[in-house]
């Protein structure tokens, strides 16, 4: 911990995309008294957040919750559905697409990472990592597969690593279209409770989530969503499973509990965040972060800076991917802003370390809270000698003063 005397004043901006900044209403929360999980209090509270995560996720069906993070989320989802050289079909659209592929590696599955192919000759930097998944190329691959060997197809709905949402919706379309039958699993682990996720209309078989990011929680717990498809399929699986078994957790979860010691005090807090979310409604939340992503996004074109995502019909309404011009070291950017003015900024990750820093803009936030971070970069550029071709911190101000907030979504916040 650090020392007190060693804190700065006023509060840390935290604006990388998860951990995201939390709400005070839900540190709070979790500061009640830890109760017995196996009471009759408890079932309340179990039920409770189950039904409310079955909202978020829209969905009928069961929600698991695990003690465990996001990571744990995805080896649940591939332990509880395949089988020992299964193969499944992932899309690689950045890091975590890439850590879920390796994953799939270390669970003795045999992934296909399909991407987009080649270089941006602007900036250097992969394709694959400017680019949500292509829906034509997961089609013309899954209808070579006549033999329907590729047991699942893998997308990241919010790829955190570079700003760039997925259409999960054309996705379900392309499988169906190649008639093939391979399940759909979709990492929504920074996007739920940020950008919209409909896991019963788009027929996703498992949805993986976490807390610390749009729920605005704390790290420390993760979901599966599940489809009456993916429990079938994980009767007839035979990777081992113990810990992330959705079997034994599920059918206790009937009555509120859980077969093992659920995170009591993180149940608090996200009961907390679902009163924050619904009572706000799924809608107005969406809006609220799509507006924040057009606000920091109108930021850096006026600054001249390369959005990471260069499809603007995928931009994010989590994170902002700014690539640094030729020479400028992102990470030597980001050390000198938090350095000097206590803001921490997202790294880039793998193939596009140093390159370019990432803006969350998700959690406890605001339109201010906004202003100040882009002040925080803005005059990091000018430290660092980059010459910006405008102000961002004036494009933003412009763009909130002349869009203001519905009145509706200021209400719950
Ligand atoms: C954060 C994140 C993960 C990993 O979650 P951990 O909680 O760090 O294990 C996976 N996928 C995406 C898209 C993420 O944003």
């Amino acid at each position: 911990m650090i020392a007190l005397d060693q804190h700065p004043s006023g509060r840390h901006f935290l604006q990388i995309p998860g951990p995201s900044p939390v709400p005070d209403r839900i540190l709070r929360a979790m500061s009640l008294p830890t109760i017995d999980h196996r009471g009759p209090e408890f079932a309340v509270l179990g039920k409770r957040v189950i039904s409310g995560m079955q909202q978020v996720f829209q969905t009928r069906h069961p929600v698991v919750i695990y003690a465990g993070s996001g990571t744990g989320a995805w080896e649940a989802a591939l332990s509880n559905l395949m089988s020992p050289g299964d193969a499944v079909l992932m899309f690689e659209t950045g890091q975590f697409a890439s850590l879920w592929h390796r994953i799939a590696l270390r669970l003795g599955l045999k992934p296909e990472f399909l991407g987009v192919p080649g270089t941006d000759p602007a900036t250097g930097l992969p394709w694959s990592w400017r680019r949500p998944a292509q829906p034509d190329l997961i089609e013309a691959r899954l209808r070579q597969d006549r033999g329907h060997a590729i047991r699942a197809v893998c997308v990241v709905h919010s790829e955190t690593s570079t700003g760039t949402i997925s259409d999960i919706a054309a996705v379900r379309r392309a499988i169906d279209a190649a008639g093939h039958p391979a399940l759909l699993l979709v990492d929504t682990i920074s996007g739920l409770g940020c950008a919209d996720y409909r896991h019963d209309e788009w027929g996703v078989d498992v949805a993986m989530a976490g807390s610390q990011k749009g729920l605005m929680m704390p790290p420390g717990i993760s979901f599966n969503a599940l489809s009456p498809k993916a429990i079938e399929a994980s009767k007839a699986a035979t990777l081992p499973r113990a810990y992330w078994a959705w079997d034994e957790i599920v059918e206790m979860n009937k009555g509120g509990y859980w077969p093992s010691t659920p995170n009591t005090n993180l149940l608090y807090a996200l009961s907390e965040a679902l009163d924050m979310i619904l009572g706000q409604g799924l809608a107005a939340v969406f809006a609220r972060h799509q507006r924040w992503g057009e606000a920091v996004r109108g930021a850096v074109r006026a600054w001249g800076l390369p959005i990471q995502c260069a499809d603007a019909s995928a931009h994010s309404p989590v994170l902002t991917g700014v690539v640094t011009p030729a020479g400028i070291d992102a990470d030597a950017l980001r050390k000198l802003i938090h350095e000097r003015f206590d803001l921490s900024l997202g790294t880039g990750l793998g193939k596009v370390k140093g390159r370019m820093f990432r803006i969350g803009h998700l959690g406890d936030s605001n339109d201010l809270t906004l202003m100040a971070a882009l002040s925080g970069v803005e005059m990091g550029l000018k430290l660092a000698g980059v010459g910006t071709a405008g102000s961002g911190v004036q494009a933003a101000m412009d763009f909130f003063a002349s869009h203001p907030q519905q009145p509706a979504l200021q209400a719950a916040a």
